[in-house]
């Protein structure tokens, strides 16, 4: 199943899509007392799934803006740094990673920072320059897992069934401010950082074990991998974060990025004021934002 955000002539819904057929259908409409957002529908989803099978013919979805699928976090989005090898050995080649150890190729654990809820904007939404801030902006196409049932001191083992669904993520850095800053909070987490979507399609209908991942600069291909190459695969990222922090309904693990950054190239390539991103996942979905001023 498909699900998405949408504003509908300044109204905001969620809805089921079928984005073959393109259209969709409200989830008020088929479950008349849901009144609430996506990481709601998340919490009830256990519930009310029997219910949101299309009836009907639908809405056509041109009709409707498509938002980020889970545009208002509960809390920080849970993000992992340097989880493809050839990425990890590109970052630590660049010069622009300080929380490196001399001669490492990858780490020995994995490296989770946040980035604010404030971050997220929608398919299509223009991702501020912040020029005054930071000359040196990067792309980072990622598999984001949306966490279903929450839970601490996952095991591995069940890890998988606490995945609801998955999205697209655009990581969007500024290296300037990664680099000077050490900590990468702050060149992770300007305004509009976060691009999301267009979809939560939910665990039944991805292997997100298994699926490819391609981002594209102004048509050039710069990343094309596969999630089976992450260092740490999502059980283990799963561990990992609730050994000590209970994970809740929605919350979202942006998984790490493969080879291909702008700081990958030599010289590097950094985003410019009208730059289009297109990240591609297998059966996820085609995340578009281009740079704005
Ligand atoms: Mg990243």
């Amino acid at each position: 199943m498909k699900l998405a955000n949408l504003d509908v002539a300044g109204k905001r819904l969620i809805a089921v899509v079928d984005t073959g057929a393109e259209r969709y259908w409200p989830v008020h409409d088929l479950v008349p007392d849901f009144q609430g957002d996506m990481v709601q529908l998340v919490h009830k989803f256990g519930q009310l799934y029997r219910d949101l099978r299309p009836r009907g013919p639908g809405t056509p979805l041109a009709a409707a803006k498509v938002l980020a699928p889970i545009d208002q976090p509960r809390r920080n989005l849970f993000c992992v740094g340097k989880n493809y090898y050839e990425h990890a050995a590109e970052f630590q080649n660049s010069g622009f990673d300080s929380s490196a150890k001399n001669g490492e190729h990858a780490p020995e654990a994995p490296v989770i920072f946040t980035k604010p809820a404030s971050t997220v904007i929608g398919p299509g939404g223009k991702i501020p320059g912040h020029t005054g801030v930071t000359s040196q902006l990067d792309y980072e196409a990622e598999l984001g897992v949306v966490i279903g049932k929450g839970g601490r001191g996952i095991k591995k083992a069940d890890a998988m069934n606490h995945v609801f669904g998955y999205t697209v993520i655009n990581d969007i850095t500024a290296r300037d401010l990664q680099k000077l800053h050490r900590q990468w909070f702050l060149g992770k987490s300007l305004d509009g950082f976060c691009p999301m979507g267009p979809y939560v399609v939910t665990a039944d209908e991805v292997d997100g074990q298994n699926i490819d991942i391609k981002c594209w600069v102004n048509g050039e291909l710069r990343q094309n991998s596969n999630t089976s190459k992450l260092i740490f695969n999502i059980p283990t990222l799963i561990e990992t974060l609730s050994a000590g922090i209970e994970l809740q309904p929605g919350d979202v693990i942006a998984t790490g990025t493969p080879a291909g950054v702008g700081i990958g190239f030599n010289p590097p390539k950094f985003l410019q004021r009208g730059d289009l991103i297109r990240i591609e996942i297998q059966n996820v979905g085609v995340l578009e934002n281009e740079v704005g001023e």
